[in-house]
């Protein structure tokens, strides 16, 4: 039985075994930016006007999922031209080699984690996710902190938060929404499983943890106007669809310039719960 703050592998059984219990309908959150993730893992897809850009594939388990959810969105997934991820763990990536041979697509990573993926590649953690045959993939572009990926309207602004991995990715863009230019933000990697001490105690890294606080601290100052989660939960996306499709001529829900100050606090405050309980 794990802990509270391991990746918790009996109470994804489930997920594993029925992954269609776990689609979400893709939607639009604002402009040309859409949520093609499932319940559990976030994938974010951008119309730049000139090809998409995905950022994160999530598990290989749920690789038919975002296939279609691309489709249902109204895009062809050979459009895609850049597969962005958040870090190199199985469930950003698990689809990633799929969408990169029907696409073309060129994949990014931060250097440190295609770095992982060659020198420790059971820090991928793929033995957690039920399918034996996935592998690391070789990025084509290893992102550096502050790369700017452009494509058609947009420019996307990598900055290095590692923590949760060495070479997680944080990024911040613009879209356009209606009238507005609202500032999306992604904070790549908020996780606390590879940072609590079984597993610091079985893999090493315990840098890492100062690390994740000065990752926290140093894009506090960003301003963000849409809070993105690589998982639903860090930013509370199905509530916030629930709103949206209940009252569709509404305030957007998911603009809320106050969140990314507020979400990035509250996963400082559980970091320092964890170590209160864990050490
Ligand atoms: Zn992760």
């Amino acid at each position: 039985m794990a802990g509270k703050y391991e990746f918790d592998l009996q109470a994804h059984e489930h997920f594993y075994r029925y992954p269609q219990m776990y689609r979400v309908e893709p939607f639009a959150i604002c402009g040309g930016l859409y949520f093609v993730g499932n319940k559990d893992v976030g994938a974010h897809l951008i119309d730049t006007g000139n090809g998409l850009i995905l950022i994160d594939t999530t598990y290989p388990t749920t690789a038919s999922i975002l296939i279609d959810s691309i489709w249902r969105a109204g895009f062809d997934p050979k459009n895609i031209r850049y597969i962005l991820h958040t870090h190199g763990h199985f469930d950003h990536f698990g689809a990633t080699a799929l969408l990169a041979s029907i696409s073309g697509a060129k994949t990014f990573l931060g250097e440190a984690d295609a770095k992982m993926f060659r020198n420790r590649p059971e820090l991928a953690l793929i033995g957690d996710c039920k399918y034996a045959y996935l592998e690391p993939f070789v990025p084509d572009v290893q992102l550096r902190d502050g790369d700017c990926i452009e494509l058609g309207n947009t420019v996307i602004r990598a900055v290095s938060t590692p923590g949760h991995t060495d070479g997680v990715m944080s990024f911040f863009f613009d879209i356009n929404c209606g009238e507005r230019k609202l500032t999306a933000g992604l904070f790549g990697g908020a996780g606390l499983n590879t940072l609590c001490r079984t597993f610091l105690d079985k893999y090493g890294g315990e840098e890492r943890r100062e690390k994740f606080l000065e990752s926290l601290a140093k894009v506090k100052g960003e301003k963000v106007d849409i809070t993105l989660g690589n998982h639903t939960n860090q930013n509370h996306t199905l509530e916030k669809r629930e709103k949206q499709l209940q009252n569709p001529q509404g305030e957007n829900p998911f603009v809320d310039p106050s969140e990314w100050k507020r979400f990035l606090e509250q996963t400082r405050l559980q970091f320092e719960k964890m170590i209160e309980d864990n050490g």
